[in-house]
């Protein structure tokens, strides 16, 4: 027998939340964020289901270069631009657009000999403090794109560091509208939380400010989990599991009061109790962290206990007398019997979000594509 945890990607589920996103920002056209190779998803994997978007956005070159051996014609941005000057030559080779965050990509642009001008998305440090020109900077850095000839047309773009939460976004998009009020291009500004939280033109949006938004940045929602759990968990915003993770029980043990589990003893059973061994670890890119873990036995919710090891973690059978050598655990997502567990729950019982437990699906996890 081979070690049975598996992993699958469910197609429809990334197509129905795609569509979500259009739902909740029908005027705008959707970036598919596919970056971190589609959230650890794998974006060969993940392809056929992002037709339905209107342009990819990804990280760097190599991922690019994927998404056009793949067949993908239609628009590609680059979120964090060029890294150095030659890439500026595959942008036009690849016919890829790219974000100018820093006077330095200005002038590797300036330097650049071409005879196809480019597409840039200009973008504003509206107070997340990463990357992009402070407002007060802006206009100057978009007269200089705008006279250059290696340059065709400025987007203008920013992104949210709290549109996830209950603190406001107002001073970002404040800052925003006033810097490129007479600027001419399209806007992209919101992320998968601020299409849900506050691009909606329905009475579930929690704000109502006047977001322009020519392009929106859809990436967490796609994959099915909600951008401000627990607030919203993925079935309030109407988002389906896109990625399952699931193994088997590979044994069990009977513990007597006193009896302790797994490395360092950090569990101690306070009365008799069976416990399950599932193969899964944090080699395969479950969270060491965890504590106390929802987990599905044969579709049944439970726990994990004591400390995650490297290929192995123990759940709690005491509810569970029928489960035993060969049962079903659902790590997170689906179970074959369809009942699910978010991602969102098991990434806080980890210390963590999401976005980390996706990103980290180790390599020597099997993926099926349904
Ligand atoms: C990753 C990223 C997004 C997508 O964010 P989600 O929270 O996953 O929706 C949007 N915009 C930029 C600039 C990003 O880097």
């Amino acid at each position: 027998m081979t070690r049975p945890i598996q992993a699958t990607i469910h197609l429809d589920a990334i197509r129905s939340n795609l569509l979500r996103a259009r739902q909740f920002a029908p005027d705008a056209k959707v970036w598919a964020v596919i970056k971190a190779n589609a959230y650890g998803h794998g974006i060969e994997r993940v392809f056929e289901a992002l037709r339905g978007a209107d342009g990819l956005a990804l990280l760097d070159l190599e991922e690019a270069q994927r998404v056009r051996n793949l067949g993908w014609r239609g628009p590609i941005l680059l979120l964090e631009g060029v890294f150095e000057q030659r890439e500026l030559e595959l942008c036009s080779r690849l016919d890829l657009w790219h974000v100018v965050h820093c006077s330095e990509q200005i002038d590797m642009l300036a330097a650049h000999k071409t005879h196809v001008p480019q597409r840039v998305f200009l973008k504003m440090n509206s107070g997340m403090n990463r990357l992009g020109f402070r407002p007060e900077q802006y206009r100057t850095a978009w007269m200089r794109l705008n006279a250059l000839p290696q340059v065709e047309e400025i987007s203008l773009m920013t992104h949210f560091s709290d549109a996830d939460s209950t603190r406001s976004i107002e001073h970002q998009v404040k800052a925003f509208i006033s810097a490129t009020q007479d600027l001419p291009g399209e806007r992209s500004l919101s992320n998968s939380a601020a299409i849900l939280r506050h691009t909606s033109p329905r009475p579930e949006a929690l704000t109502s400010l006047p977001l322009p938004s020519d392009w929106v940045r859809a990436g967490i929602m796609m994959y099915g989990s909600s951008p401000d759990f627990p607030e919203h968990s993925p079935s309030d915003w109407g988002l389906l599991p896109t990625l399952s993770l699931s193994t088997r029980l590979i044994g069990t043990q009977s513990l007597l009061p006193g009896d302790t589990v797994g490395y360092g003893s950090s569990f101690t059973a306070h009365k008799p109790m069976r416990i399950g061994i599932a193969a899964c670890g944090y080699a395969d890119g479950y969270l060491r962290a965890s504590n106390a873990a929802p987990v599905l036995v044969d579709g049944v919710r439970t726990h994990t206990v004591g400390r995650i090891s490297m290929d192995l973690l123990a759940l709690d059978l005491s509810d569970l007398p029928n489960a035993g050598v060969g049962s079903e655990v659902t790590l997170w997502g689906r179970s074959s019997r369809g009942d699910c567990l978010p991602i969102d729950e098991v990434a806080q019982a980890g210390n963590s979000i999401s976005y980390e437990l996706m990103c980290g699906l180790a390599a020597r996890v099997p993926v099926r594509v349904d």
